[in-house]
């Protein structure tokens, strides 16, 4: 007899959204020395988080307060929006979960730039839904317009956007995004995923309409805050849209820790603004390295910076000649982005590493 799995999932094709640095290490025996891969904060967290942390240690025998009042409270203050316009969940990749399910009947498009953030793929699939994609530009830009098409065409109840974008970097701002909200058919939800918020001009983001009943905005504590592996993110949305979240979320999938660890770093809102101007350094040292070899790179507003590598075999080449070096970068997988490799901004003594390992790299594949 068959295992008499559900329909859905039996058709769910098997793929992991991003292959992590332990997986790789155990495949080459061997540790990574720079882990600049899954553009990780290198900026540690606030000391207010970690005190916090430290003394709520005693506690983690009990379970969160499964409606993360006291959090969803303050940022609701923070962002001029009722308590009601928010949900916590376990990341943005848990978040987009919660979006996918509640708004796609098996078999129903969803939009999405090729090459995009690969975890709400992963969703769209495992709850059955059609994924349609539109390439990126030349330059490496989501096609606003050419997505809004798309959703037009298909009938689609989703759109997807990442902005600032990953794995490009790029941004597109607020009148962009405002023109194409305007131009959504009725019945269809952006979904913004602004994981890179705090690293975009402030007033280069759409102003916060809660009453929106078409826009969801995901936000996280995995970047600028420095806290990805407490899993924590947020949706700001509609009420009703939230509502809806609040009927089908797990409720306690956020830990205690996380909890308190991001309500202490929202109190020391310095911390991050310091995170976010060492990253802009950062960035301009690798944009550096790039002009160096004479090669070329995209103007980023994330975390990370991606180096073209002028073919996709040759970034394919330089993941695997960094890897020898001890050195995690990734690779994205669709053109135009396949020819480039994206590093996260580390240290000013890992950038120092990373430089001398690209370096040496580059001159190995160049002598082919
Ligand atoms: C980092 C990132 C995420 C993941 O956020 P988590 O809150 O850690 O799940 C989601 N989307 C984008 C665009 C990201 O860059």
């Amino acid at each position: 007899m068959p295992v008499p799995y559900a329909k859905i999932v039996s058709g769910v094709p098997a793929m992991t959204p991003f292959v992590g640095p332990e997986t790789i290490e155990r495949r080459l025996g061997a540790t990574f020395r720079l882990r600049l891969g899954a553009n990780e904060s290198s900026f540690g967290i606030s000391p207010k988080a970690k005190a916090v942390l430290a003394a709520e240690l005693d506690r983690v025998s009990w379970y969160c307060d499964p409606e993360h009042v006291d959090l969803r409270a303050r940022l609701a203050a923070d962002l001029g929006v009722g308590i009601d316009n928010l949900v916590v969940g376990e990341g943005i990749d848990g978040l987009l979960g919660l979006i996918v399910r509640a708004f796609t009947d098996p078999g129903e498009a969803i939009v999405t730039s090729a090459g995009a953030y690969p975890t709400f793929n992963y969703h769209v699939l495992g709850y059955g839904g059609r994924l349609e994609f539109v390439p990126y530009t030349q330059d490496c830009r989501n096609d606003l317009e050419a997505l809004v098409e798309a959703t037009r065409r298909s009938a689609a109840k989703l759109l997807y956007l990442a902005n600032p974008d990953n794995p490009s970097g790029t941004f597109l701002g607020r009148a962009e995004v405002e023109a194409a909200l305007d131009r959504l058919p009725e019945d269809c939800l952006f979904v913004l995923d602004e994981a890179y918020a705090e690293f975009a001009p402030p007033e280069e983001l759409p102003p916060i309409d809660a009453a929106d009943t078409r826009l969801i905005r995901l936000r996280t504590f995995s970047k600028a805050h420095g806290m990805a592996g407490l899993r924590l993110g947020y949706a700001i949305a509609a009420e009703d849209v939230i509502a809806t979240f609040q009927k089908i979320r797990l409720h306690f999938g956020v830990g205690r820790l996380s909890q308190v660890a991001a309500l202490a770093s929202l109190d020391d809102p310095d911390f991050a603004a310091n995170v976010v101007r060492q990253v802009a350094e950062g960035r301009a040292d690798y944009e550096a390295l790039a002009r160096d070899h004479d090669l070329a790179f995209i103007p980023s507003l994330t975390n990370f910076v991606a180096i073209d590598l002028e073919s996709a075999e040759n970034s394919l080449r330089m993941v695997e000649l960094l890897e020898e070096r001890g050195v995690f970068v990734r690779r994205p997988g669709v053109a135009p982005l396949d020819r480039f490799v994206r590093v996260s901004v580390g240290t000013p003594e890992e950038r120092a590493g990373f430089a001398e390992a690209f370096s040496d790299a580059l001159g190995a594949l160049r002598d082919g």
